[in-house]
């Protein structure tokens, strides 16, 4: 079969033939109505009557009929019809009323324009009706149907990026490792004379909103070069072989603005591991597009100054033939910021809105570990709407505290009902985790503590603290079964005070049991299995999904494992709770007064 065909040809075949059909009955039905003027059908008497009159002027014998025109009293042109009458006089009576005679037909057009009025006119309009089906389909589906083959990359000539390094936060070590690209393009002769190839790529891998994108624009403002953009999605499109297409149209496009700088976002959605199983499931196309960016990559001279930067947040899944040397053969990563680099990413962005002189970014940072590039800008984006609503001109420490919560959690849920006794409940819920966590020496100190109910669902909950300089990597042992034992405070303390379960801890569980699990099979700290990998990570970048590499036997052992560790740990976080019975009370009746606890109130009454 003809591996060019379009695969949706099936729909522009309907289309044409319900367009012939259409046409066919047109000319049939309506342009009969059109094209000749309405007759009016009259009787013979009546015929030579108007002969008599003289207001006859043109007469035509056709076979079964007389076709006449007449002028009206108001000496506009109308024409009639009659049957054949056997009158020998017709010619006579002709002659004296002076008519032209002929059998012609009087109201015909000429041939050729009634053919381009019954069969181009239509075509050229269905034409023009399907193309206009097209584009909005297309521009529906964000493609480009009727530029087959054109590689759709967005052109940004370099003033557009506008971006240098200055805007990027912290990643110093992308940074580092994408200077000698800027050099690169700077001076490929440099390179050339001393006879130093260039990386053709390299390849930015990271969690999302982490500035890869960013990160791209920059080499290109601070080269100074030209810069293409398009998304791997884009490639694999509604037909096949257009992906291939687009590649071969992207690097001619990309060869003729050289030295120049070529981002493929969400490589991976091309770049996949090509396996045996994907050519049944349809995914040649996939593979078309993906061999075509591999000849493209091989074939270009490294010289010419075109750099190609991939971006992705599934690295493991890339095919190995898109990594070997001459290909993506660097990889940079691009990791969430630590401290510092929060502290920096909420700087740069605080540059476009008007903040107030005083606030704290580094308290921000530290209220958001884990947070994106992406997600801190946001939170700053956030700030500055909440000012806006509150009727200021500049933004707070407040609003941005707000923000983070916001983003963290979702807005507040102002007119969620909550009965005042699950209100109690979650009050005592989350003050049954602050307190185990603060008479567990090691865990964090508590930030906030509120009962306020949020969009996302969360009915209450802690802010945590990392008061440490900056981002804990490493955690004990100890660290991490202290977590567990946090995560399991909630549940403890309504099983001691209200004697029964509710459903408020499934998050509490999921992370519990997420941690136990990570324990045994990942961090090596239990006894029974000891340093043995037991799960590997399949996503590190996107939730971390881990799968199992371990026989069905020992994965019910885990299993054992984990229900035994998270159950111990609820036995000591009651345990630790019952000790502090009295304390535990106080404070849950002022949060379910106050809504709200700061860190500092906190501690202050667990102190007295
Ligand atoms: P990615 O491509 O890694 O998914 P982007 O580059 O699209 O992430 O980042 C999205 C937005 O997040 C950027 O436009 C920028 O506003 C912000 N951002 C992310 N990382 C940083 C950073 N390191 N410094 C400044 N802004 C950042
Ligand atoms: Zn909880």
């Amino acid at each position: 079969m003809n591996e060019n065909l379009p695969k949706n040809s099936k729909p522009l075949i309907y289309y044409t033939l319900i367009a012939m059909v259409i046409i066919t009955l047109l000319n049939a039905l309506v342009f009969p109505l059109l094209l000749e003027r309405p007759v009016i059908e009259v009787s013979y008497s009546d015929f030579l009557d108007m002969l008599e009159q003289g207001s006859i002027t043109n007469v035509n014998m056709q076979e079964a009929q007389i076709v006449f025109e007449a002028a009206e009293k108001d000496g506009a042109l109308q024409i009639y019809k009659t049957g054949i009458w056997p009158d020998e006089n017709l010619l006579d009576r002709l002659r004296e009323a002076k008519v032209t005679f002929s059998n012609a037909i009087p109201t015909q057009n000429s041939p050729l324009l009634n053919f381009l009025i019954s069969w181009i006119f239509p075509i050229l309009f269905f034409l023009f009706i399907g193309r206009l089906l097209m584009n909005s389909l297309s521009k529906r589906m964000g493609g480009n149907m009727m530029s087959f083959g054109k590689s759709g990359a967005k052109v940004y000539v370099p003033a557009q990026t506008g971006k240098t390094f200055a805007d990027v936060a912290g990643q110093d070590e992308a940074k580092e490792a994408l200077a000698e690209i800027v050099d690169f393009l700077h001076n490929p002769a440099k390179y050339a004379a001393i006879g130093a190839i260039m990386p053709k790529g390299a390849l930015l891998v990271g969690p999302p909103g982490t500035g890869k994108t960013l990160l791209a624009k920059a080499v290109a403002g601070e080269a100074n070069v030209p810069f293409f953009s398009i998304s791997g999605s884009e490639f694999v499109e509604m037909f096949v072989g257009m992906g291939a297409a687009k590649v071969r149209d992207l690097f001619k496009q990309a060869y003729d603005k050289a030295p120049c700088i070529v981002f493929i976002d969400e490589i991976d959605t091309i770049g996949k591991k090509r396996d045996g199983i994907s050519s049944i499931s349809g995914n040649d196309e996939r593979e078309q597009t993906l061999n075509q960016l591999l000849s493209e990559m091989d074939g270009f001279d490294g010289r010419k100054g075109v750099v190609i930067l991939g971006a992705t947040n599934r690295p493991e899944t890339l095919d190995k033939a898109l990594l070997r040397p001459g290909r993506f053969d660097r990889r940079i990563p691009v990791e969430l910021p630590d401290l510092k680099g929060r502290e920096d990413t909420l700087k740069v962005h605080a540059k476009s809105i008007q903040a107030a002189k005083d606030v704290d970014y580094l308290a921000i940072a530290k209220a958001t570990p884990g947070a994106s590039g992406a997600e801190l800008a946001n939170i700053l984006n956030e700030a500055a709407l909440r000012a806006v609503r509150m009727g200021r001109d500049i933004v707070n420490q407040n609003d941005l505290e707000e923000s983070v919560e916001v983003i963290l959690a979702g807005y507040q849920r102002k007119n969620a009902v909550l009965t005042p006794n699950e209100k109690k409940i979650v009050a005592y819920h989350e003050i049954g985790h602050a307190l185990v966590a603060a008479r567990q020496s090691s865990a964090a100190p508590v930030h906030k503590i509120t009962i306020i109910p949020r969009t996302s669902g969360a009915l209450g909950y802690i802010l945590q603290m990392d008061d440490s300089e900056s981002d804990r990597v490493l955690l004990t042992k100890e660290e991490v079964i202290s977590k567990i034992t946090t995560a399991t405070g909630g549940r403890a303390a309504e099983m001691l005070v209200f004697g029964t379960a509710t459903t408020g801890a499934a998050n509490d569980i999921e992370q519990a049991t997420k941690l136990a699990r990570a324990m045994i099979s990942r961090y090596g700290m239990s006894d029974q299995f000891g340093m043995v990998a037991l799960e590997a990570v399949t996503n590190q970048y996107l939730g971390g999904d881990a799968s199992l590499i371990c026989s069905p036997e020992t994965a019910s052992k885990i299993d054992g494992e984990v229900v035994e560790l998270v159950g111990r740990c609820l036995k000591s976080a009651e345990e630790l709770l019952k000790q502090n019975t009295q304390k535990l009370r106080e404070l849950a009746e002022f949060l379910y007064e106050k809504e709200t606890l700061t860190g500092e109130e906190f501690m202050r009454m667990l102190a007295r």
